[in-house]
C-alpha cells in the first residue's frame, strides 16, 4: 500500500466526469488500499479518485460510524429524501469550510471490489459524505454548492 498526494482544486482533474471501472483485478484493489491508506492519513471522512488524479468512478468512504471502509465503485445515487444543513470540508480544498444543504438520506447503488452490485442506504453523515464523494466523480466540488462560508477560526472561538 501506498500513500497518494491529493490534489488541489485547481488541478483539472477536479473538474472532470470520471469514466466508469470496468476492470475488477488487481490493479484496482491496490488503487483501493492505497485510497484508503491516503484517507485515513489524511484524517478524512471520503476521498474520490479524482482527488489522487485517477479519472475513474471511484470513492471511499468512512464515517466513523462503525460501518467501516465502504468501497464505492461506479456509484449511482437511486433515491434521496430527506433534506441536511452543515458544514463541509474536503481534502482537496484546504481551509474552506461551508454549510451546504443536502438530503438526508440517499440510497445508492455501487459495485464492490469484485464487480458485485451492492446496495447502500446511508443518512445524515454518511449520506453528506457519500454525495460529496459522488459529487467528485462528476467533477464537481462542494464549494459551488455552499450557501454560507464559515471562517474555522471564529467558529472555535463560539
Ligand atoms: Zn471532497
Amino acid at each position: 500500500m501506498a500513500i497518494r498526494r491529493i490534489i488541489t482544486k485547481e488541478d483539472p482533474t477536479l473538474h472532470v466526469v470520471c469514466r466508469e471501472v470496468t476492470r475488477f483485478d488487481d490493479k484496482l484493489h491496490e488503487l483501493l488500499d492505497d485510497m484508503a491508506e491516503t484517507l485515513y492519513k489524511a484524517q478524512g471522512l471520503g476521498l474520490a479518485a479524482p482527488q489522487i488524479g485517477i479519472r475513474r468512478r471511484i470513492a471511499v468512504i468512512d464515517v466513523q460510524d462503525g460501518s467501516g471502509l465502504i468501497e464505492l465503485i461506479n456509484p449511482v445515487v437511486v433515491k434521496t429524501s430527506g433534506r441536511q444543513r452543515d458544514v463541509e470540508g474536503c481534502l482537496s480544498c484546504p481551509d474552506q469550510w461551508g454549510y451546504v444543504v443536502r438530503p438526508n438520506k440517499a440510497v445508492v447503488r455501487a459495485q464492490n471490489r469484485d464487480g458485485e452490485m451492492m446496495e447502500y442506504h446511508f443518512e445524515e453523515l454518511g449520506a453528506r459524505c457519500a454525495l460529496h464523494e459522488i459529487d467528485h466523480l462528476d467533477g464537481k466540488l462542494f464549494l459551488e454548492k455552499v450557501d454560507e462560508f464559515v471562517d474555522p477560526a471564529q467558529e472555535e472561538e463560539e
